[in-house]
């Protein structure tokens, strides 16, 4: 037999998250080398498990869940996701536009896919969660990235985004929080996107998945509660607020005017059967988990663990001599700058590999997500103190005699 390849549409499809540095991670873990891994957003890794309410409520309906749901998902589920959305004063929601999936994940792959025809542009943030590049890829799409300000505390640049649209460009992406920098976007700046959105005939598409995930009190404000008719399509889930996800769940929202995107909804609502349905004995928590945030918030708030450990991180790396950083408001990613004319970086994916073989701790180089410039890495500091104070012990030896 001759050699069978893969499809050329993934040619411009990656991953860094799990790259080329957690393939090496891999292969050492297999020679018996333990590593820590600072690389994906995995609570359950960390020992921060679903609340015991919540696995409660999907034991209880596990026999319920024996077969397809619909296929945008249980009604009691998107009931409940029509009632949080009210809590943030989105309106008009209709249960009908609400639509469940495996993860936010499967949904981000389905709403671009049912959008893009060939060479179709999709503005994204840079640096971005780089599923949302992949996906645009992956759909022969185009991704255009607008750039997000580090020295204005990440947020996106409204000129940037406005001198890259052309007749072209379809959507516009915001991830708020923001994953890999923490940011969370005030009303301004979400006002300014939805005006750019109406004034060039854009769909935004807000991934919130880290909207209960926010640090200090501040308030986070869903882009949709301040458009009426931009459309606006909002993705969240339990993967992170409920620590849940290998339960694989997650939603999207339509809302604005609908009757701008009708023939895209039917696009979608094609896909969504086609799919069938997304995990049913998942689509049961969703009720309980959106009335039940108590444990997140105890982790979030002054004292609780996952804020402590953001004070940690962001101290101990900011005292490093060659690192400058925006402190994280939401999330638990940080996303620190690195002075590479001190250390004479030229390939960022080569000092996040470097870090590994020598202290076994895995992170991910900026530029992994699409971001321009090779002077960022990402730590996520869900690990517990103990092992975040080791990996800045190791970080600032290595730092110490580090050249590229
Ligand atoms: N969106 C962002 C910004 C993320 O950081 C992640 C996961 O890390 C996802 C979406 C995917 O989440 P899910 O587990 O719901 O597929």
């Amino acid at each position: 037999m001759k050699e069978i390849y893969k499809s050329k549409n993934l040619e411009n499809v990656k991953y860094a998250i799990r790259g080329r540095a957690m393939e090496e991670a891999c292969k050492m873990e297999k020679e018996g080398v333990d590593i820590l891994k600072l690389n994906i957003g995995n609570p359950a890794e960390f020992g921060l498990k679903v609340p015991k309410k919540i696995r409660k409520c999907m034991k209880k309906n596990i026999k319920k869940a024996e077969g397809y749901s619909n296929s945008k998902g249980i009604e009691e589920a998107r009931i409940a996701i029509k009632k949080y959305y009210e809590g943030k004063n989105v309106r008009d929601i209709n249960i009908d536009d609400i639509y469940l999936g495996n993860g936010v994940s499967e949904l981000i792959l389905m709403s671009i896919k049912a959008l893009l025809s060939k060479d179709e542009e999709v503005l994204i943030p840079m640096p971005d969660y780089p599923l949302w590049t992949a996906s645009v890829n992956l759909a022969g799409g185009k991704a255009v990235h607008y750039i997000c300000e580090e020295e204005n505390e990440w947020y996106p640049n409204i000129e940037d985004i406005e001198n890259k649209i052309t007749n072209k460009t379809k959507a516009i992406v915001i991830i708020n929080p923001n994953n890999p920098t923490g940011s969370l976007y005030e009303k301004e700046i979400l006002e300014q996107i939805i005006d750019v959105a109406r004034r060039y005939n854009l769909i935004v598409f807000s991934d919130e998945i880290y909207d209960r995930l926010v640090y200090d009190d501040l308030e986070h404000i869903s882009i949709a509660s301040l458009s009426k008719d931009v459309p606006v399509i909002t993705f969240s889930g339990l993967s992170k607020s409920h620590m849940a996800a290998g339960f694989r769940i997650g939603w999207m929202l339509i809302s604005g005017n609908k009757e701008y995107i009708k023939d895209y909804i039917q696009g979608l609502n094609l896909l969504s059967s086609m799919r069938l349905c997304s995990n049913v004995p998942a689509q049961y928590i969703v009720e309980k988990a959106l009335k039940y945030t108590k444990s997140t918030k105890k982790l979030f708030k002054k004292g609780g663990r996952l804020y402590k450990q953001r004070e940690y991180i962001y101290n101990e790396l900011n005292n490093i001599p060659g690192i400058t950083i925006q402190k994280p408001k939401a999330a638990f990613y940080i996303f620190p700058k690195i002075d590479t004319k001190k250390f004479n970086i030229t390939d960022d994916e080569k000092f996040a590999l470097d870090f590994l073989k020598e202290k076994h701790i895995l992170l991910v180089h900026g530029s992994g997500f699409n971001y321009n410039n090779i002077d960022h890495f990402r730590i996520t500091y869900l690990a517990n103190k103990k092992q975040l104070r080791h990996t800045i012990k190791q970080l600032k030896d290595f730092l110490k005699t580090y050249k590229q």
